[in-house]
């Protein structure tokens, strides 16, 4: 849709962005720029604003993360809008990518700025992180002018296709819609908290015995030194470089973490 809307425009995004960014990029054959991240997963908001600067004749299309994949970082949203407003822009996209977080910020006290209010575009929630589809499945949230900017009518199936796909899963609607009946949004609410108390106490785990675990505000991911290879195999752990990470989602268990969590510490950091 941005690409529709602005189709010279550029396509940045931190190198912290999950893989599925730089590969549709390529699809698209848009032009993109990768810009360089925290350490704390967070997009380098400085090198951001070098970067549009050089190119303030071309349409910034922005993909920010709430809650990359690895660290559960959010860019900051507003951080991302004053750049673009200090240079006078205001042909802009701006998408989020929001596949895990999308569902725990809409029930934190506090959350960091994540939806429309925000000024975005577009943000995209999966249906199998949180909400806990067995079938991979999400939900993109777009502004109606641009939705319809590529909707084209089809006449025999009697609606406007939306999609890249055309075709597409029957199923997966009915799922989300019967976890959104089931859970409501004080079910949602609680499994967050839960899920929040038990990724702080997975990180007193950590530091009893002596491994140094984080998290970011109102993020289920769990940081952690890179452990040895043989405990990354048996707990299918997802390491990054130096890092790895658990996440708590609400069907783990404290006797789950507490397990996993020796067995890290025995293990040692690996490389
Ligand atoms: C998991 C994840 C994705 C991939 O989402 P799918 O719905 O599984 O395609 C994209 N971005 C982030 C930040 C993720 O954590």
């Amino acid at each position: 849709m941005a690409r529709e809307a602005f189709p010279n425009g550029i396509i940045y995004f931190s190198e912290h962005t999950h893989y599925s960014a730089a590969k549709l990029v390529r699809v698209l054959g848009a032009r993109s720029i990768m810009i360089r991240g925290q350490e704390n997963g967070e997009i380098d908001y400085e090198d951001l604003k070098a970067t549009i600067e050089l190119h303030r004749d071309v349409p910034p299309i922005i993909l920010a993360n709430i809650g990359t994949t690895m660290h559960g970082a959010v860019d900051n949203l507003d951080r991302i809008r004053d750049i673009l407003k200090s240079f006078a822009i205001s042909r802009y996209y701006l998408h989020a990518d929001a596949a895990l977080s999308g569902m725990l910020l809409p029930w934190v006290d506090n959350p960091q700025p994540f939806a429309f209010d925000s000024g975005l575009d577009s943000v995209s929630v999966s249906g199998h992180k949180f909400i806990g589809s067995p079938m991979p499945c999400g939900v993109v949230l777009a502004k109606r002018a641009n939705v319809d900017r590529v909707a084209q009518s089809v006449e025999y199936v009697g609606c406007s296709d939306t999609t890249i796909a055309g075709s597409r899963n029957a199923i997966t609607p009915i799922i989300l819609w019967l976890a959104i009946q089931r859970w409501g949004e004080e079910g949602f609410r609680a499994r967050m908290q839960y899920s929040l108390d038990l990724a702080d106490y997975a990180i007193e785990k950590f530091a009893e015995y002596g491994v140094r675990a984080w998290r970011h505000p109102n993020s289920i991911t769990v940081v952690f030194p890179r452990p040895a290879k043989s405990v990354i195999q048996r707990w299918q752990i997802a390491p990054s470089e130096s890092i790895a990470h658990i996440i708590t989602m609400p069907h783990v268990t404290t006797e789950m973490v507490d397990k996993v969590v020796s067995e890290i510490a025995s293990a040692g950091e690996g490389s």
